[in-house]
């Protein structure tokens, strides 16, 4: 009997998506308890990928850190965002 040679072949990739935004806005976050880069809803939607429903989802949880600005709108912090990536 002949024996059968097998190759496994792993390929591991990465990605990194970098976003510039014209307006920047650094605001205090009171659970990082310092001041970080705050996203509008759709620059967090953009961010992430994920829908602006799953974003609010995410602050209403807690799970990102959502500060509401001087306009009423509601910003979520940036590294906040980051954590939620990584998981
Ligand atoms: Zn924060």
């Amino acid at each position: 009997m002949k024996l059968k040679r097998r190759t496994e072949i792993v390929l591991e990739t990465r990605e990194t998506t970098v976003i510039r935004f014209h307006r920047r806005v650094f605001v205090f976050c009171r659970s990082c308890r310092k001041k970080t880069l705050h996203l509008s809803t759709a620059q967090a939607s953009r961010v992430l990928s994920l829908p602006v429903r799953t974003i609010e989802r995410l602050a209403a949880s807690g799970r990102i850190h959502a500060t509401a600005a001087d306009d009423g709108r509601p910003r979520f912090c940036a590294d906040s965002l980051v954590a939620v990536d990584e998981t």
